[in-house]
């Protein structure tokens, strides 16, 4: 097959960055770039039932499947594309029952290993970058990550060597799932609740830059990816691997960490949003810098610990409201590592259903959220959205279609004036009058 390129974008060499994406023509602000459909993808373990497997369209009237009774489908022919891939996990589901386990990325990885031995063309989600050109960074893992990665070969041949034979030997595996680490990436709703995982290789040719001119949204299983700044011929096309509430030190280390560089942006080398983002509280008598310092370093750890724990919920219950009174004391409202807290806070009580509680943290939030994110951001506009949603069913009508119109002007960017999450929230507005 040959390789078809994607219009109006190039791959390059940059520099400085190695490999990427540019603009051959120019593209407005709303426009989309591409779209890529999943090489491989896996709904999460958490949303069967609500999505299909196979296509991952919400909604209530799906049918399970009769053997495992754990995978959702819309129909016949959802199940029946969806048999290559879930015939690895539907009888051992069966077999291990409760202590069936594997990890996301495991089932990912399985996946793309049954998905590379029946293609050996170019997919339609390599037009640019073969999976098989994906970064490992093998020479940068340190310890920790050497051990995670023999731990996800360990579980690969526990649950699935019974359904796919003759797995790739240690090497390759070691390879494979360093590839999928960095390269991997979420899917999310338009509430930013996770989906799934999934690999999208000419996505993932794009760099990253903390000022994204590109955002990347999915429908079904499908990444698209739209301008949210004016791309002009020549331009390098970036999109965002990480959260960009945090300050450029903290940015830095996550995307030194997670995907091996220092990043050199216009954000991180102008710094800009800095002060904002680590405003302090107003006092008669200010804090020294050293108290300031020791918090920070503080938020920062508690921050890692929410991130690596599991089940961060049992974590705050206990802990979220001395957390956000210490930083209080020294942190202003606005500043990230409180509107951070302030957000693990909202999740509880989402997730407690106190929705008063979750509307007034929300409330704190989203102002902030609007200054020290970019103007087009996924974060800012799932804010809004949760926010209308949650006025909306505490009957404050007026409030809440003011909120769902400020998510609506974000998306309809973002995810593109057709997205059917657009014409969801459209109808919510419709539906007060
Ligand atoms: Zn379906
Ligand atoms: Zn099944
Ligand atoms: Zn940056």
């Amino acid at each position: 097959m040959k390789n078809e390129g994607i219009e109006g974008t190039e791959r390059f060499l940059s520099p400085d960055r190695g490999r990427g994406l540019r603009a051959v023509r120019h593209f407005a602000v709303g426009e989309l770039v591409f779209a890529c459909p999943a090489y491989s993808y896996v709904l999460t373990v958490n949303e069967r039932g609500a999505h299909c497997e196979h296509c991952f369209t919400r909604r209530e009237d799906l049918f399970k499947c009769g053997k495992c009774k754990q995978a959702y489908y819309c129909n016949v022919d959802c199940q029946r594309g969806d048999w290559p891939m879930h015939k690895l996990e539907c009888v051992a589901m069966c077999a291990y029952g409760e202590n069936w386990c594997p990890s996301e990325t495991v089932r990912l990885v399985a996946r793309i290993i049954m998905k590379q031995r029946v293609t050996t063309d170019r997919t339609p989600s390599e037009r640019l970058l073969l999976l098989k050109e994906f970064e490992a960074h093998l020479d940068k893992m340190d310890s920790e990550k050497e051990e995670l990665n023999q731990a996800d070969i360990a579980a690969l041949h526990h649950f699935y060597s019974k359904h796919i034979s003759d797995l790739p030997d240690d090497q390759a595996l070691t390879e494979l799932f360093a590839q999928v680490n960095c390269n991997g990436f979420t899917i999310e709703d338009e509430e930013l609740s996770h989906l799934g995982s999934a690999v999208f290789p000419d996505v993932a040719l794009m760099n990253h830059s903390c000022s994204p001119n590109v955002i990347v949204t999915y429908k079904g299983t499908v990444a698209e990816v739209r301008a949210v700044q004016e791309i002009n011929p020549g331009e390098e096309i970036f999109d965002s691997y990480i959260d960009l509430l945090y300050p450029t030190e903290d940015r830095r280390e996550r995307l030194l960490e997670s995907y091996f560089f220092m990043c050199q942006c216009t954000e991180c080398t102008t710094r800009s949003k800095d002060k904002a983002k680590m405003e302090v509280r107003k006092l008669s008598s200010p804090p020294e810098p050293k108290e300031i310092q020791s918090m920070v370093h503080y938020a920062k750890n508690v921050i890692e610990e929410f991130r690596r724990a599991k089940h961060y919920k049992n974590i705050l219950f206990s802990l979220e409201l001395s957390l956000l009174e210490k930083m209080g004391a020294i942190f202003a409202d606005t500043n990230v590592y409180m509107l951070h807290m302030m957000y693990q806070a909202m999740g509880v009580c989402l997730y407690m259903q106190d929705w008063d509680g979750a509307m007034s943290y929300g409330e704190k939030i989203v102002q902030p959220y609007s200054v020290h994110y970019p103007t087009y951001s996924l974060n800012v506009a799932s804010m809004y959205l949760k926010l209308g949603r949650l006025y909306l069913g505490l009957e404050k009508k007026s409030q809440g279609v003011r909120a769902l119109k400020k998510a609506l002007a974000i998306m309809e960017v973002a995810h593109g004036k057709d997205h059917h999450y657009v014409a969801e929230v459209k109808r919510e507005i419709l539906d007060q009058k």
